[in-house]
């Protein structure tokens, strides 16, 4: 399980005086000697770019898959889940933050060769590898040898992102990744600089990316924070462009707010809030909405869009049924999208 010496990274070049220029987000850090970029675990040491973060995850799980979220993607599987310190985004609310905002040398990380992290899944007996927790972009070179060791070994890969990738970083990013789930993070310019430190059209296009230029099943999430992104306004923004831009067939989940790291000044998020924001996400046309963290079993369950039946009825992240025949609606025989097996 020994990793040793850091391994050098796979997208930068030389700058001036020095310094390193980091290509994997479009934050495009430039690295002098001795430092690290923004995300803390990509750093100059002697002249080249190393990910201090390869191959030492801070801590695994098994979740289950609905926790991601993802509904639409092996609907009751377990998932061994995992992430690294350090982050390239600065969300104020960040929901994970004692993981996302450490140094390396802060949480005690593991050494874990990418063959391990699979075999860990064999172990358990999940068909699937989530790279999550923190935000995985920054990760990437470990994300692929152990994405393409996982497929070679028939277990799918799951990415848990803001979607802050470089435009030609991404296509070896997701080479052998079967389903992500996107933060979109709000619908403003606005809010994105202020609050993430990052830009929403970078997120937008990498959402569109995924959908008609990968094979990877897309889910998307927005945490609602009261007063800061969760306007009916807003909301119906967003839903209009997700419905415009990739279809009616992506999931879209709006979660709950807890006030945590540098945003506790606002309450949690009202459960009216989530329903209002389902609701509008269906009335604009999206065929699959959730709810997330709240109780709220019909806000989680999966309907057919035709008949309404009740596929995929969840309470929380437990499935308690699920009457699916393959991927059709045994009601109506509407197909659903997602993958099932
Ligand atoms: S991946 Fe990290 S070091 Fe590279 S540009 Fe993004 S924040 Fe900076």
């Amino acid at each position: 399980m020994i990793q040793t010496a850091y391994k050098t990274a796979r997208w930068w070049r030389e700058d001036t005086k020095g310094k390193l220029l980091c290509t994997l987000c479009p934050r495009y850090c430039r690295i002098g000697p001795g430092q690290s970029g923004f995300c803390f675990i990509r750093q100059n040491v002697d002249g080249r770019l190393v990910s201090t973060g390869y191959g030492h995850p801070t801590g695994f799980a098994v979740d289950p898959i609905e926790k991601k979220p993802l509904s639409h993607f092996l609907p009751g599987s377990g998932v061994l889940s995992f992430g690294t310190a350090g982050c390239n985004l600065g969300c104020r609310f960040c929901q994970n933050w004692s993981i996302s905002k450490a140094r390396l040398d802060e949480r005690n990380a593991l050494s874990v060769a990418p063959q391990d992290v699979v075999n860990l899944a064999k172990k358990y007996r999940t068909p699937s590898i989530a790279y999550t927790y923190n935000d995985p972009t920054i990760f990437g070179e470990y994300v692929i040898d152990i994405s393409r060791l996982a497929r070679e070994q028939g277990i799918r890969s799951v990415m848990v992102t803001s979607g802050y990738i470089d435009k030609e970083a991404r296509k070896d990013v997701y080479q052998y990744i079967d389903a992500a789930n996107v933060d979109l993070k709000a619908f403003t310019e606005r809010f994105y600089h202020k609050l993430t430190f990052s830009h929403l059209d970078d997120v937008l296009d990498t959402l569109r990316w995924l959908k008609f230029e990968t094979a990877v099943w897309l889910e998307i999430t927005t945490l609602l924070i009261p007063g800061e992104n969760d306007s009916q306004e807003e909301i119906g923004q967003l839903c209009d462009w997700v419905m415009e831009n990739l279809g009616e067939d992506v999931p879209l989940h709006f979660t709950a707010f807890h006030p945590d790291f540098k945003m506790t000044d606002k309450p949690r998020t009202p459960a009216a809030t989530l329903d209002r924001a389902r609701a509008t996400a269906l009335q604009k046309g999206i065929h699959y909405c959730y709810v997330g963290n709240v109780s709220d079993s019909s806000g989680q369950t999966t309907y057919c869009p035709s008949c309404h039946m009740a596929l995929i009825e969840r309470d929380w992240h437990q499935v308690i049924s699920n009457r699916l025949e393959g991927n059709t609606c045994p009601s109506c025989h509407t197909e659903i999208a997602g993958v099932f097996s």
